[in-house]
């Protein structure tokens, strides 16, 4: 399976409660397993970001001229660095989408680069790809919030319909609204946007998804699982032609920012049922990351490294 990766994703953002080192940390872990073979992305050109954004929001974001609300509202210290390391997650999980669909296919662009050396993937090796980062689902056409400058699946959902796929669905996992995404696809029908979050948590405004699952605080493994398995046949009766997975790890019970209560093995299983689900139908997936805060960083790796595991797991067939 390929994993898009870059050590640029680890960004200096001073003591925040949103640790870049996970990326870096998750790929150590993963880097001997003969089965994910690690593809570097190219940043998202600032024409494939204007597919959502505005041109004002990011000529800021690119001049470093927001306002002092805005910097607040994202909750992240504008960069240059921290620009180019977010436009290289969005061009991950662009490049991700366009090798699982197999748009790619044939092209220089599908040529990868696989510990410095080119190499062409065979179509066994992309039927599922892992952005090692991504989920960026808190930003909306003009502006960022919630440590999200860009909205990558968003992105990479237009850049593939530019291609001329009709029907993408997005399963959005993490604990929290997929409040900008919902607002991006709201009216477009052809897209497919379900959102399964703690409803008493940030973001206070929740515009509409397709299928919005607010679950009660507390929630443990087996509601939590029963609620996947209504909702999960919805968006893949869209007939999706690529389903995005953000696998946020912050439904988490020992989540900072999070109020549900599953277990890493709930979380194992919550993955498996969607990378299964997708898989059998026949469906390109590609499974971002998302968001995870876990009191001890290392159970976010652990719970991040857990989900590219089931994702390689079920590309291997
Ligand atoms: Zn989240």
């Amino acid at each position: 399976m390929l994993a898009v990766y870059s050590n640029r994703y680890q960004i200096d953002l001073g003591l925040h409660v949103f640790p870049t080192a996970k990326y870096r940390l998750i790929a150590e872990r993963l880097s001997q397993r003969p089965d994910i073979t690690f593809v570097e992305p190219e940043p998202a050109a600032w024409a494939e970001l204007a597919l959502v954004h505005t041109a004002e929001y990011l000529a800021k974001m690119r001049d470093g001229t927001l306002g002092e609300t805005e910097v607040d509202q994202l909750e992240l210290p504008w960069s240059a660095e921290m620009v180019e390391g977010f436009r290289l997650m969005v061009g991950g999980t662009i490049q991700a989408g366009l090798l699982a669909t197999g748009l790619e296919v044939g092209s220089q662009k599908s040529k990868v680069r696989r510990n410095g050396s080119d190499f062409r993937p065979q179509t066994s090796d992309f039927e599922v790809v892992c952005p090692v980062g991504g989920g960026l689902h808190h930003a909306f056409p003009n502006h960022g919030e919630g440590f999200c400058p860009f909205n990558d699946v968003a992105v990479a959902a237009r850049v593939l319909q530019d291609r001329g796929l009709v029907r993408i669905a997005i399963v959005d996992l993490d604990v929290h609204h997929g409040n900008g995404t919902a607002f991006i696809f709201e009216s477009d029908p052809r897209v497919f946007t379900l959102s399964m979050h703690q409803q008493h948590n940030y973001p206070v405004w929740k515009p509409r998804s397709t299928l919005d699952v607010g679950l009660p605080d507390g929630v443990h493994d087996a509601t939590y699982l029963r609620e996947l398995e209504r909702a999960l046949p919805q968006a893949m009766a869209h007939r999706p032609q690529c389903v995005f997975f953000l696998a946020g790890a912050d439904p988490y019970e020992d989540d900072q920012l999070g109020g549900l209560r599953l277990t890493r093995d709930g979380l194992r299983r919550r993955d498996r049922v969607v990378i299964e689900t997708v898989r059998a139908a026949g469906v390109p997936l590609v499974v971002t990351l998302a968001g995870g805060y876990a009191r001890r960083l290392d159970d976010t790796v652990s719970i991040h490294a857990a989900t590219i595991e089931e994702a390689a797991a079920a590309a291997r067939g």
